[in-house]
């Protein structure tokens, strides 16, 4: 099969929330990102979960 479609049976478990209103802000592996809530205005700074294995 093309590669394209292992892509797409790619999933992607992990979920990073807005900490102040929950709402969901990207879906992925980080390891360390500044995003801005766009619905609250809340800028937090998102670790890798895995790093604190
Ligand atoms: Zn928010």
């Amino acid at each position: 099969m093309a590669e394209r479609d292992n892509m797409q049976n790619l999933k992607i478990e992990e979920e990073i929330r807005c900490r102040r209103c929950g709402r969901l802000l990207m879906k992925g592996h980080v390891r360390l990102v500044e995003v801005k809530c766009p619905k609250c205005g809340f800028i937090q700074v998102i670790a890798s979960q895995a790093a604190n294995k």
